[in-house]
């Protein structure tokens, strides 16, 4: 298997759209090539289109080469591209691993492509063999999610690299939760394998949700595609700008994770206390997917407290749970309270 012999055959003969400020390489004073306005905001030319600086700077702190690196509206974006990279519509699908991530399957239904649905286990692990037994040459992009979202765990590594060696396609692992994880990335083996995707975001652990950047780790070959089919100036000034200065201040991270983690442990522990909780699930992430008695009633009791929770409760494997994100230590505290008045 190549990564070519994947791609579309309208995208290797895509002739991709040349922008002004990709076109010309090298340093001048007047800019009359892209019909901006010459008057400086701040914000008058059009955005570097490949994020150079921005991704040299993710380079040293992902420790890998720029030219490994895809910058996306979101990571939402990276996946969206990568549908339309790899899937002939009404022909080809992707695999994924329920319960996980919305994402995979709505981008694939607006792209008319089937989803192949492989449940997890009863403990949210990948079924190597029944992924391998439902793919076919038409079986293009596997989706894994680590730390899985709803369910907060991570996948075993050894199961991922059975994946690896054997699933002929494109495999995406979405690490959009790797802060919280004590797992190593699989970004590190991108060099290993040319079908990895890795993908991570700027929206959970950075505090940036609002700027809309996510990243893709993976083989240059692939990385060539994103860039052919990339709405040209994708990742906008301010969101480099907003991007660059968090990276110059990683401190901050380093302590929201720190804390998080702290109160992560604290609210599981202070939820499997309750009467009406039957199971709360290990995280690997900055949420906890909790089993109750009654997950509508407690849902619905918890808005008239001001309280949003996100109800997991009708989703296979995912029975009976709501999804508490971990909040700031004063949010945490006041759905303990919440709790407590509850009487069931
Ligand atoms: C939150 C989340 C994302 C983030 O998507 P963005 O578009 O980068 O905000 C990606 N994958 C999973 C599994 C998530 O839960």
């Amino acid at each position: 298997m190549t990564v070519e012999s994947l791609v579309r055959p309208n995208i290797k003969a895509l002739r991709p759209y040349s922008s002004a400020r990709s076109e010309f390489k090298g340093s001048a004073e007047v800019f009359i090539d892209a019909n901006e306005n010459p008057f400086e905001t701040g914000l008058n030319r059009y955005p570097d289109p490949l994020q150079w600086n921005l991704k040299k700077k993710i380079s040293t702190l992902v420790r890998l080469p720029k030219e490994n690196i895809f910058l996306g509206n979101g990571s939402d974006e990276v996946i969206d591209l990568l549908i339309r990279i790899f899937c002939e519509p009404r022909v080809d699908h992707i695999i994924t691993v329920p319960p996980t991530y919305g994402m995979y399957k709505v981008s694939a239904s607006i792209a008319d492509i089937a989803v192949k649905e492989v449940l997890l286990t009863t403990d949210y692990q990948p079924r190597v063999d029944a992924i391998l037994a439902a793919t076919t040459p038409q079986s293009k992009i596997l989706f894994l999610c680590s730390p899985n979202n709803p369910t907060g765990n991570d996948m075993q590594p050894v199961l991922v690299q059975e994946l690896l060696d054997k699933f002929p396609g494109i495999i995406v692992v979405d690490e959009a939760y790797i802060d919280f994880s004590s797992q190593k990335s699989f970004s590190q083996y991108i060099d290993q394998y040319p079908n990895l995707v890795v993908t991570q975001t700027f929206s959970k652990a950075w505090g940036l949700a609002g700027i809309r950047l996510g990243m893709a780790f993976a083989s240059r070959e692939i990385i060539h595609y994103f860039n052919k089919v990339k709405p040209p100036y994708n990742v906008n000034q301010l969101t480099q700008k907003a991007a660059l200065e968090a990276l110059n201040d990683t401190k901050t991270k380093t302590d929201w994770v720190f804390t998080i983690l702290r109160e992560r442990d604290k609210v599981a522990a202070d939820l499997a206390a309750f009467s009406f909780v039957q199971k709360v699930y290990p995280s690997d992430a900055n949420f906890l997917m909790t089993k109750v008695d009654d997950p509508l009633d407690l849902y619905q009791y918890l808005v008239t407290k001001g309280i949003i929770a996100r109800d997991r409760s009708t989703v296979p494997l995912c029975e009976g749970c709501l999804r508490f994100t971990v909040g700031r230590p004063e949010e945490n505290k006041q759905l303990l309270a919440a709790l407590k008045a509850y009487k069931k």
